[in-house]
């Protein structure tokens, strides 16, 4: 039997998965298989991200105690204290390795602590377009050729349907995309690295808002939250699965893949009325735009919301943009967003079709006083632009410890049961949705992981 049997099967050949195979390898594990439901390379998120390496918007190589004071921060307490303490002490060491793997990362503005650490070369991608020679791409590939060079094995287009475990090891039922066969395969261990459940309409409606698959998918299609429904069968505990990450964008980016992931409205909606096109306005401030896109993604109708503005902003807060890529002025109206213009806030009523629009901008205008980042509505033109909240990824997930064994309600290990990346929840969070970095994350916890099933691995051979 030990002939069919895998040390370690991975589920998902993303940036965490990769990184756990490969790692395990590199520490003398023999046979590991990713299974991987896309193709050459994957349809993984790495491939078609910003390639910025960074923990809670931190330097990689920041003193570990400065990097888990900014997540506990950012998240306002609720990251799991030995998770984040984990994430911060392996960071510099997650970097080094992936220099080490022969992936090319330099500085994209070396003034800016989470631009220290890129994948290079820097430049924006468009919605799930591959492009091979952008620097997440090249990571990606690099860590592929890498595992397969060494010995290890991957099978494309075929995705884990269901695992169980039996006397002790992982049965693990795959399915081939193409000719829908069903095999099994044996694996002493199990990672799950499927990269989240945004891409899964009923499992988004049910965890994070009724309506919220309705949001733009800011993200590849795979992500169906297969190894959620896994992890839930075999008793495990998931964490914080109401929140997601993701940016503002324009309502066409569902159609008009120029739009997405760039350029992110969140600077321009923030400072904005944001109303919708059931003459309501959103009261509440948001300090970011992750914060913002969830309140759209869990609100009644996600896909009716406008930013309404004055000439100031779309001359100011449009142009900017933090993360150096598109920004709303130009970019969004050369890449074919939607976007109204008026002399008057009639005028603009009108061509949106929100009737009550100059109440609401009156009403926004009055709630600057005590709401500082909202920025008055007096200066012609007035802009109005379709916006909706894009999905990245699902922030909550398998809670596992911080060597990557998945828990179960009584936060007890699941036997060689394993979770990295954006399939796990524990980090990310807290009341204003913070965000704690998912490269850089899925990096630390697939290294993590993979040590600690090397090492039991030589302890079961002694
Ligand atoms: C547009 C965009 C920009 C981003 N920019 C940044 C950035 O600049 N910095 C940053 O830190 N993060 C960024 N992110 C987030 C980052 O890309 C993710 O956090 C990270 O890639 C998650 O890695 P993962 O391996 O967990 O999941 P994924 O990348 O989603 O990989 C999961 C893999 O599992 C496969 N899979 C799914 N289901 C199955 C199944 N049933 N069986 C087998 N395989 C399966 C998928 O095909 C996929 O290849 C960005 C994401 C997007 C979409």
């Amino acid at each position: 039997m030990r002939n069919h049997m895998w040390d370690v099967v991975v589920m998902g050949g993303g940036i965490a998965g990769l990184t756990a195979a490969r790692h395990a390898q590199e520490l003398g594990v023999e046979r590991v298989l990713i299974v991987e439901r896309g193709n050459d390379c994957g349809e993984n998120n790495a491939r078609i991200s910003g390639g910025l390496i960074h923990p809670a918007w931190m330097d990689m190589k920041d003193e570990p105690d400065v990097i888990y004071q900014a997540i506990m921060d950012i998240t306002e307490g609720t990251a799991v204290p030995e998770l984040a303490r984990a994430y911060a002490d392996t960071c510099e060491n997650a970097i080094d390795w992936l220099i080490d793997q022969g992936v090319s990362i330099d500085a994209k503005n070396s003034d800016v602590p989470y631009m220290r650490w890129a994948t290079a070369p820097h430049h924006s991608g468009t919605g799930k377009r591959i492009d091979p020679t952008r620097g997440p791409d090249k990571m990606i590939q690099t860590l592929y050729s890498n595992f397969l060079s060494n010995g290890g094995v991957v099978e494309y287009n075929s995705s884990i349907i269901d695992a169980e475990n039996t006397d002790g090891y992982w049965e693990v039922k795959v399915v081939n995309n193409e000719d829908s066969q069903v095999t099994t395969k044996k694996a002493q261990n199990l990672v799950l690295a499927d990269g989240g459940f945004q891409a899964n309409k009923w499992l988004v409606d049910h965890f994070v808002g009724p309506n919220a698959s309705k949001s733009v998918l800011r993200s590849q299609s795979s992500q169906q939250g297969d190894s959620l429904l896994i992890a839930l069968k075999n008793g495990a505990k998931v964490v914080g699965m109401d929140k997601i990450y993701g940016h503002v964008v324009s309502r066409n980016a569902e159609t008009n893949d120029l739009l997405w992931p760039y350029p992110p409205l969140d600077k321009m909606s923030l400072v904005s009325a944001v109303v919708n096109s059931h003459g309501e306005l959103i009261d509440e401030q948001f300090s970011n735009g992750i914060a913002l896109c969830n309140a759209l993604a869990k609100s009644a109708d996600p896909m009716s919301y406008y930013a309404v503005f004055d000439d100031l902003v779309w001359e100011h807060e449009a142009k900017d943009n933090p993360y150096g890529s598109p920004v709303p002025n130009p970019d969004l109206v050369e890449r074919g967003g939607e976007i109204f213009q008026a002399s008057s806030i009639e005028d603009l009523s009108s061509q949106i079709g929100v009737e009550n629009l100059k109440d609401l901008v009156e009403q926004h205008n009055a709630l600057h006083d005590t709401q500082n980042i909202r920025k008055k509505i007096t200066s012609a033109p007035y802009y109005a632009v379709p916006i909706a909240p894009g999905i990245t990824f699902t922030m909550g997930g398998i809670l596992t410890n911080a060597e990557g064994e998945v828990l179960n309600n009584k936060e007890e290990a699941l036997p060689n049961l394993y979770a990295v990346g954006s399939c796990t929840g524990g980090l990310d969070g807290g009341p204003s949705n913070g965000y704690v970095g998912g490269l850089a994350s899925s990096l630390v916890f697939g290294l993590r992981t993979a040590r600690n099933i090397a090492s039991k691995i030589k302890l079961a051979t002694i």
